[in-house]
């Protein structure tokens, strides 16, 4: 066997007793052999795929080699050499929230933004006015998407009724709420914030499970009504953010304010149901292990296989630096890069319903990122004017991406950069002999370079 390369040691495997251990008696080999036949793969071959089977912590590089190919070939094979990404624009409406997940360094307490305490929080809130002003202006440089994930701050809810049913029990300390006179800035409704960011038909992604769960606190409403009131406001897909790692044991460490495992596909359920496209995620290398990744991808692939609504996976390699988990000493680290494109590639390999496999550039930076494109992922995300939440965690990626960047890019790993709608439905294939390149799928896209135009 070839020399082992280290894994990212975060923490000594027995710090929490978790109850999964990334054990198995499956071999490597048949693994393999069921990957490369397109074989539905089983938690223990996604276990000895990661970890590539080795008795000692480690990596062996020939192994992986292996694993990756297989995954780049099943790529091409069922998705072809199309690298897709989405125009889009990143508006988070706040950072205020109460929920205190450890891998967070995204909000910032709630009562640093109330009227009466001076501190400077840091943070912000957006009312629905300027929502509409920032996403209308990002209309006209040619997105066709608005992505908003925010904090849960206590005096958002979904409506004008929610609202009245939370003031009505205000003293209720389970509830997490506050009315927004309380606060400096008024977030609105969240089906207010939706129909402000609903500009021009553009498409709005938005209100992940767990904002779902916040727009639904102190009544016995199901997620499938919570979703049609905002459908009904403007929401057309929803990401499936705030899975992190869908196996209670983690959650418990990582966000134990968040809601569970089952709470979380009974919101995507409820989502569906609606009829609302989805994506799925994953935010990995922190206190987890490869039997937790494994398990997390057959959560997700047996609510597709239920719901048929994800369009694509997201993996998010756990941004470390500036989180208490960091802080606190709990992890010293994130994954490795060999963790990173192992995780890719057993993705694609296990979600065997799921087309799209994402590669997000604002969590691996452009050279690694790139790389993934060839362990198995087919889309590269999105231009993503705006992005808060990876630099507010000290993340060294960020800021935005233009079409032209795209184009460059793809086409020098020798394949073919194609702008994407959300759902994926509509495609525009860029030849990159033939510039200047800009959007053409938004509303008010006409091909302008885009970033020309915000400068
Ligand atoms: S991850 Fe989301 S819910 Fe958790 S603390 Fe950060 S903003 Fe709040």
């Amino acid at each position: 066997m070839s020399d082992l390369v280290p894994q990212a040691v975060n923490v000594p495997r027995d710090q929490f007793e978790f109850e999964l251990l990334p054990e198995t008696d499956q071999s490597f080999e048949n693994a393999l052999a069921k990957a490369r036949d397109g074989e539905r793969l089983h938690v223990d071959d996604a276990v000895v795929l990661l970890t590539t089977g080795t008795d000692s912590d480690g990596i062996d590089p020939v192994r992986k080699e292996a694993v990756l190919e297989a995954a780049d070939t099943h790529r091409a094979e069922t998705v072809g050499e199309e690298v897709t990404f989405v125009a889009n624009l990143n508006n988070n409406v706040t950072t205020a929230c109460n929920t205190g997940c450890l891998f967070c360094n995204f909000k910032d307490t709630a009562h640093r933004f109330e009227r009466d305490n001076p501190a400077d929080h840091g943070g912000f809130t957006k009312t629905p006015a300027t929502s509409c002003r920032i996403v209308s202006e990002a209309v006209e440089w040619g997105i066709s998407e608005v992505c908003s994930v925010s904090g849960l701050h206590p005096a958002l809810a979904l409506d004008e009724e929610h609202l009245e049913i939370l003031r009505a029990d205000a003293n209720d300390p389970s509830l997490d709420f506050k009315p927004p006179e309380a606060y400096e800035t008024d977030p609105g409704t969240y089906c207010e914030q939706l129909r402000a960011m609903s500009v021009d038909g553009l498409h709005v992604h938005s209100m992940t499970p767990e904002e779902a769960a916040h727009a639904r606190r102190g009544t016995d409403w199901s997620y499938r009504t919570v979703y049609e009131r905002m459908h009904a406001a403007g929401l057309d897909s929803a990401p499936g953010t705030a899975a992190e790692i869908l196996v209670d044991e983690v959650r418990d460490v990582i966000c134990p304010g968040k809601i569970d495992t089952a709470e979380w596909v009974a919101a995507m359920e409820g989502a569906a149901e609606v009829g609302l496209g989805l994506t799925a995620t994953i935010m990995y290398g922190h206190v987890e292990n490869e039997r937790h990744r494994a398990e997390h991808l057959r959560v997700v692939r047996d609510l597709q296989d239920r719901i048929g609504a994800i369009t694509e996976f997201v993996p998010l390699s756990f941004v470390h630096h500036d989180t208490p988990l960091y802080n606190e000493g709990i992890v010293s680290a994130s994954s490795s890069t060999v963790e990173d494109e192992l995780l890719i590639a057993v993705s694609r390999l296990f979600l065997d319903n799921i087309p799209n496999i994402q590669s997000s550039w604002v969590k691996y930076g452009d050279e690694l990122g790139l790389k993934m494109l060839n362990c198995g992922a087919n889309d590269f995300m999105g231009t993503i004017l705006s992005e808060e939440i990876t630099k507010r965690a000290g993340g060294r990626f960020g800021e935005a991406r233009s079409v032209t960047e795209y184009v460059e890019m793809i086409d020098a790993i020798g394949r073919i950069p194609v702008e994407r709608s959300t759902d994926y439905r509509r495609r525009h294939r860029f030849d990159p002999a033939d510039p200047p390149f800009g959007p053409v799928l938004g509303p008010k896209a006409d091909g302008t370079p885009m970033l020309e135009l915000v400068s």
